[in-house]
């Protein structure tokens, strides 16, 4: 009989970038790595608000460390990815860009899609250089949305932009599973964060709620299981799926 291996152990002594680390899911998937003995850093464009995060992490035992990065600047992402080298990407850094199609400029349009689709690629194309020099490969997951699955008023920008997500995935996990770099989207349903509390609290957002199958908001925590698989040896097979964890809100009656 083989003795049963703990789930994940592989991710002890991988390294890691998660962007968009400053709060919200990102900071949330940096410190779920770092408990895993992931060496993670945390990127966002303000490397002061990434600070007291990373002391956190320090002093809850893992190890971290600040990086200034705007995703949508290809000379901030070839500078911050030039001479570092990761195994595991958390594609993460993302803007919500709400209002109604027929108002919405084009700044925002642009806004939208430059940190959440040129953004997403301008990262994982630096990153997926770096794990093939090491010639160890990597694990890249794309935080894309139930919206690029299905769509909902207002979200036009976020919703094309995270669809463009999801194709992508599978466009890179095509192109990258020889160079052994697997690629995966994670796509979050409702989770209740710092920035949507109040918004879920009012009718409009409860409203919204009993749309959702489980019939409640997802959390945070309730994403550590996807997010680990896909990054870890666990997923060793899994590469070019967009995986949802969502409460059942995808398959919501029509
Ligand atoms: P958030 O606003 O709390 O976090 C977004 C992070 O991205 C912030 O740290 C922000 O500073 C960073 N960021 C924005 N533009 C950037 C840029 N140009 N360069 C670098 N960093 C930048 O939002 P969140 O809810 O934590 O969302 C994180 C990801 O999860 C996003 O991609 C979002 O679309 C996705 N998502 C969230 C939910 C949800 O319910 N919270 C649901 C589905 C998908």
């Amino acid at each position: 009989m083989t003795t049963a291996r703990a789930f994940f152990d592989d991710l002890h002594g991988k390294s890691a970038l998660v962007t968009g680390a400053s709060g919200g899911l990102g900071l949330h998937f940096a410190r779920l790595l770092a408990s895993h003995g992931v060496n993670v850093t945390l990127a966002a464009r303000r490397i002061a608000a990434l600070e007291g995060a990373c002391r956190g992490i320090a002093e809850a035992g893992g190890a971290a460390q600040a990086l200034g990065l705007d995703v949508t600047d290809p000379t901030s992402v070839s500078a911050a990815l030039a001479e570092r080298h990761f195994d595991i990407l958390i594609n993460n850094a993302g803007i919500s860009g709400a209002g109604r199609a027929a108002d919405l400029s084009e700044a925002d349009w642009d806004a939208v899609i430059d940190t959440n689709l040129k953004g997403v690629f301008l990262v994982a194309q630096a990153a997926a250089r770096g794990m093939r020099e090491s010639g160890r490969g990597g694990a890249i997951v794309n935080i894309a949305s139930i919206l690029g699955e299905r769509v909902a008023g207002g979200v036009s920008a976020y919703a094309a932009s995270k669809a463009g997500v999801i194709q992508l995935t599978k466009a890179l996990a095509l192109e990258w599973a020889r160079d052994g770099i697997r690629v995966n989207a994670l796509c979050p349903g409702y989770i209740e964060t710092d920035i949507n509390r109040d918004f879920f609290a009012t009718e409009p957002g409860q409203q919204l709620v009993r749309r959702i199958p489980q019939r409640r908001l997802g959390r945070a925590e309730e994403l550590d299981g996807a997010l680990l698989l896909l990054a870890s040896k666990a997923g060793s097979y899994i590469t070019g799926t967009s995986l949802a964890v969502d409460g059942g809100h995808l398959v919501s009656s029509l």
